[in-house]
């Protein structure tokens, strides 16, 4: 079986009926990009930007930002890389943010909550950002979204950091693509309303599945209730998926579920245009692809 998975470097994400998708690969640092070349992943579809800052004892400097995505970018070779912005909190604690204890950290401060708030970080992180952006083909994402307005000032954030670059004689790519990550009932349940407002979505059913059937997905007491196929999650993603369509815009799954075997066939019958796994995944992931039908 491996061996065969081998011959399936370099064929294509092709569906017995002959549509094609994407297979991308989440990675947690730089020294995952090995492991997403050997696996021939048509790109990076989760870049989870925490570890730079779980790596370090303080706030990582826009030059270490900088030359960290330059790096991933470069290595990618032009191919889509999707960096997540800061998605602290919760699970995810960081000694010197110095945050406080709280009830339901699931339910609290946490990602773009911090990034909106504590502006200062979330700039930096977009200065660099945008200045490794001619480096190769950049997309970003934006975790824990619940609101159009939220969006909204993300992008006006960014366009201020676009027109201090510019003052600066910095130069940055004028195509990269802004998305949401799909995972709060609330986002999928708006997405017809979010998704004029970005260029894609991705769906993290990891936060999806939690916050939709209210089950904390660290507690392993509630493992016997915790159901990853319960059809309420696999209805928000169809609607988030008809959402992002009806507007034009692509849509992908980068939570666990994406690599679910049992359920690629179904997601290809939403609509879903990309998948992102783990990258020992890429390959039996093609190999279930090439053997699903849409229809
Ligand atoms: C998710 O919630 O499904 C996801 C991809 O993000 P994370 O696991 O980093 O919270
Ligand atoms: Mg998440």
């Amino acid at each position: 079986k491996k061996a065969l998975l081998q011959e399936l470097k370099g064929k294509e994400n092709i569906t017995l009926d002959g549509r094609k998708i994407n297979i991308f690969a989440n990675i947690g640092g730089l020294s995952d990009i090995g492991a997403v070349l050997v696996n021939d992943a048509g790109g990076i579809g989760l870049f989870r930007s925490e570890f730079l800052y779980l790596e370090n004892n303080n706030f990582p400097s826009e030059e270490l930002q900088f030359a960290t995505y330059k790096k991933v970018l470069e290595s990618m070779a032009g191919k889509k890389v999707i960096i997540r912005t800061l998605d602290i909190g919760a699970d995810k604690k960081i000694e010197y943010f110095d945050l406080d204890a709280e009830e339901n950290p699931a339910l609290g401060y946490r990602a773009i909550r911090i990034c909106l708030t504590r502006q200062d970080i979330f700039k930096t992180q977009l200065r660099a950002l945008y200045r490794a952006s001619v480096f190769g083909n950049l997309s970003i994402m934006f975790p824990m979204i619940i609101a159009r307005e939220e969006i909204l000032e993300i992008k006006k954030i960014i366009n201020e950091v676009k027109i201090e670059l510019a003052a600066e004689n910095v130069p940055f790519s004028d195509d990269v693509e802004i998305g949401i990550m799909i995972e709060t009932p609330a986002a999928a349940v708006i997405s017809d309303i979010l998704a004029p407002e970005v260029d894609f979505f991705s769906v993290g059913t990891n936060d999806l599945t939690q916050y939709t059937l209210a089950i904390d997905r660290q507690n392993p007491k509630l493992d016997g209730f915790y159901d990853p196929h319960h059809e309420s999650v696999l209805r928000l993603i169809q609607f988030a998926a008809d959402s992002a369509h009806k507007n034009g815009k692509w849509i992908g799954i980068c939570g666990e579920l994406g690599a679910d075997l049992s359920l690629t066939e179904r997601f290809l019958k939403m609509g879903i245009d990309e998948l992102s796994v783990s990258p020992s995944l890429v390959l039996s992931l093609r190999d279930k692809v090439r053997n699903s039908s849409c229809k």
